[in-house]
């Protein structure tokens, strides 16, 4: 047996050996250390060597935890039934689940795509293929190496296949595997998909990975759908760092609970929720489908259509992973019960669908697309399949009365058998005399006699005597023998008819893959399309219009998440063909951050063909947004916050263009006052003057808004606060021109310092302000400061105001007074 188990591990070494060994599956040696530890279950010993295992029955519990984890499990199995005088069972590697690989529901999250990927570098260029094993998609596409990180960022790969000897271009998160470079073979693609991928060689090679594995690993795939070639620039640019300062699916504050995602999402399908993320993470460039999305949603939005819709779509499957199960043989009856539910809603969409006049072109497709469904399919399952299946085929009761005269014909002979076992009963109490004898069943025995022990004196000789119990004695007679015999036949009978009636019909499923496919994916598409709808219409949102000019006009913009929370306070930003840099100052906590991202994320919204949180919006078409918001979390990934932080600088100043937008907020922070403030000016006047992209650029450092006179396109905004009874008010109003004052005086105020320390402090600050401005003639190398920064002005750039108690800042006002004179 352990020879048998070294096979079958060398054959899938970079798996945990799963080797089923009765009512277990045993690991043995290292595995058993590993999975002892991940699973937290016992290790034992056998043989001197290390052992855990889990039963067979609970084993896809564990093995979902395993691959969760980034693990891979080799299933080795019995594949011989015990017989007795049979020593050593064969048993085999049936299948090999990995993270990107899996087709099990439990083990998949509805809500995201499960991609596997195959990385094909070669020179400058990448060959990239993802496919979802649950769904049978398949697409591949050919970058540049510097756009593969953006490309990545898109997908949500679980694993990745990479050929033996190439390094992985870039760091990759989630588990490798190294595959044959022979693997890597655009012929093997061609050979199992006919002019697949026709001119993008480095793309079929990597498809080719993918095929293989999947091939390897989980057998066919009648689901698999042929690889679609994608354009790596159809999508607009959002790199991981600005998906995560648009907060677009997790907060940045773990203690936050909304997401951009989550205010968008009132889709009723997983699917639908799947597709919703993907155009989230790739909002398009092309004018004409994005124009094509929002007359879809405004026509949804206008006939009120969303709503009944979402009714209707409530009752559809998850379509594509369903057709998983169909292509992989493990289609289970509830499938067909839900498949048949989805296919009877169409009918009603399409009603709904016809209803809007005009029906603009993407509903027309879908409407089409709906209307190709399979004819026939549901009414047939409608006619096999009984109403409540069991989980399991092989149980029996899965197949209606009346669809197959044979079966029919069949129960009625078992339900005779059993009227005849029941006349049985009656004839053997009345020839017995014995009032209490039953005929019973269980599945040790069979059909039985009964009899209490007081009427032991009154059993026939023709009875056999079967089992004793405390008071009762079982018996059997030859006719009852017989008449069990057949109806066990008669039922072995039916339920193997059943199973080859349900074969069938899974079958008949399975020949209308490509289009139930079709299907899937029409249902997705609109189930998204109505969530934009139903978000419009409920939070007002307007429907943005795109300019060729490179302006932007935002009345009464809003930030989507944030004024969910609160009193929200719409602002306008209006950018003018020659406008590149709006400086918004303002205090701290004034709405500098909130302003920024509201502005990114309209743009962003309005190309993934949603309406945005505005009264007005008119817009460019975009080719990326770069935003930089908030805490860095780079700390965590041992860089330093300003090391961090100029990478990501970089990273905007190489990729940028002037079709770009471009956020920063609170750039600097992570170095001292001087620096940042030097870098930050010189980073904002290169993205102004050079690349001429649209720049908003948040800081509370007033200094910067003298780039506004520096630099030719740059003006200044600034957010509005307001003294009222002595209390500072946060407007969140943003408006024309720099901040009036740091208010570190007012927050003083506020802490109730006396009147003449007060008014002694807005005197130096005066005087300060007059004093050290930015010297303009040394802006080139110096751009911020004068040569000469007085003691006091240092010292007074150190204070942070806000941060001191009362007597603090009385302490330092008297100090500085002495270091000036
Ligand atoms: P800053 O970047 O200026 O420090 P934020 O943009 O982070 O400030 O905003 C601080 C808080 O003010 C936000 O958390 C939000 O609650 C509130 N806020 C910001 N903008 C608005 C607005 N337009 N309307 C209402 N509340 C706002």
């Amino acid at each position: 047996m352990m020879r048998q188990y070294h096979e079958a591990k060398a054959r899938c070494p970079d798996a945990i050996l799963f080797f089923h060994l009765g009512d277990f599956y045993e690991t043995f040696f290292e595995d058993a250390e590993l999975v002892a530890r991940e699973l937290d279950i016992a290790l034992t010993q056998r043989d001197g060597h290390p052992m855990a295992g889990v039963p067979v029955r609970k084993a896809d519990l564990y093995i979902h935890r395993l691959l969760k984890k980034g693990y891979k499990v080799a299933l080795c199995q019995q594949v011989e039934r015990p017989g007795k005088g049979k020593k050593l069972l064969e048993r085999r590697v049936v299948r090999v689940l990995t993270p990107g690989t899996v087709l099990e529901e439990e083990a998949l999250d509805s809500s995201q795509d499960v991609y596997l990927a195959a990385l094909y570098p070669e020179g400058e260029k990448v060959g990239v293929a993802w496919a979802e094993a649950a769904s049978g998609e398949f697409h591949a596409a050919e970058v540049g190496l510097s756009d593969l990180p953006n490309l990545l960022a898109r997908i949500s790969v679980r694993e990745w296949l990479l050929p033996a000897g190439t390094p992985a271009p870039l760091e990759l998160p989630g588990p490798r595997t190294v595959r044959p470079p022979a693997e890597f073979s655009a012929q093997n693609l061609r050979a199992h998909f006919p002019n697949a991928l026709p001119g993008a060689e480095l793309a079929a090679c990597a498809a080719g990975a993918v095929l293989a594995y999947l091939k390897e690993t989980v057998g066919d795939l009648h689901h698999l759908r042929p690889p679609s070639l994608r354009d790596a620039e159809e999508a607009m640019v959002l790199d991981p760092f600005t998906q995560r300062s648009l907060e677009l699916l997790a907060p940045l504050r773990p203690e936050g609970k909304l997401t951009v995602f989550s205010v968008l999402d009132r889709t009723k399908t997983p699917m639908g929720r799947r597709l919703l993320r993907r155009w989230l993470l790739s909002p398009l460039r092309d004018r004409a489908r994005i124009e094509a999305r929002l007359d879809a949603v405004e026509a949804l939005i206008q006939g009120a259509t969303w709503e009944p819709l979402g009714k209707l779509l409530t009752r559809a499957c998850d379509l594509p992973r369903l057709l998983g199960r169909v292509g992989t043989g493990s289609l289970r009856p509830l499938d067909l019960a839900l498949l048949r539910r989805t296919l009877d809603v169409l009918p009603e969409i399409r009603e709904h669908l016809a209803d809007l006049s005009p029906l603009p072109e993407r509903l027309a497709g879908l409407a089409q697309a709906l209307a190709a469904a399979p004819q026939g399919l549901a009414e047939e399952i409608g006619r096999a399949l009984s109403d409540e299946p069991p989980p399991d085929p092989r149980e029996g009761g899965l197949i209606k009365e009346g669809y197959h005269p044979e079966l029919d014909e069949l129960r009625a002979r078992a339900a005779r058998l059993r009227a005849e076992i029941a006349a049985l009963e009656k004839k053997e109490r009345a020839r017995t005399g014995i009032p209490t004898l039953k005929v019973g069943y269980n599945r040790v025995l069979g059909y039985f006699i009964e009899i209490t022990k007081t009427h032991l004196a009154k059993v026939p000789p023709d009875w056999r005597r079967r089992q004793s119990l405390a008071g009762a004695e079982r018996f059997t007679t030859t006719e009852l023998e017989g008449l069990a015999a057949r109806l066990t036949q008669t039922e072995e009978a039916a339920r193997a008819l059943e199973e080859e009636l349900f074969e069938k019909l899974c079958l008949r499923v399975e020949e209308e893959l490509p289009a139930l496919a079709n299907l899937g994916e029409a249902l997705a598409e609109l189930d998204a399309l109505r969530s934009l709808a139903e978000v419009a219409h409920r939070r007002g949102y307007c429907r943005p219009r795109f300019t060729d000019r490179p302006a932007i006009r935002i009345r009464e913009g809003r930030h989507p998440v944030v004024e969910e929370v609160t009193d929200f306070v719409p602002n306008d930003l209006e950018m003018d063909e020659k406008d590149y840099l709006a400086v918004v100052t303002g205090p701290n906590m004034a709405g500098k951050s909130v302003f920024l991202r509201q502005v990114a994320l309209i743009a962003l919204l309005a190309q993934m063909g949603s309406f945005v949180p505005a009264k007005e919006a008119e817009l460019p078409i975009l080719d990326r947004i770069y935003a930089r918001v908030g805490a860095s979390d780079a700390l965590a990934g041992g860089l330093s916050t300003f090391m961090a932080e100029m990478r990501e600088a970089a990273q905007i100043l190489s990729g940028a263009t002037e079709r770009s937008l471009v956020i920063l907020d609170e750039l600097g922070r992570g170095t001292s006052t001087h620096d940042g403030l030097a870098l930050a000016w010189a980073i904002a006047k290169h993205l102004a003057e050079r690349i001429r992209c649209k720049t908003l650029f948040a800081t509370h450092y007033r200094e910067l808004a003298r780039l506004a006179e520096e630099v030719p396109g740059a003006f200044n905004l600034h957010v509005a606060v307001r003294e009222w009874k002595g209390e500072v008010i946060f407007l969140h109003r943003v408006q024309p021109g720099v901040a009036a004052r740091a208010y570190g005086v007012e927050v003083a105020r506020l802490a109730e310092l006396p009147p003449e320390v007060l008014s002694e402090a807005e005197r130096i600050l005066a005087e300060l302000e007059r004093e050290a401005p930015i010297a303009r003639e040394h802006a080139q190398q110096l751009p911020l400061f004068g040569p000469e920064d007085h003691p006091v002005v240092a010292e007074l750039r150190k204070l942070d105001p806000e941060r001191l108690s009362p007597l603090e800042a009385l302490e330092i006002l008297f100090q500085l007074k002495k270091k000036l004179a």
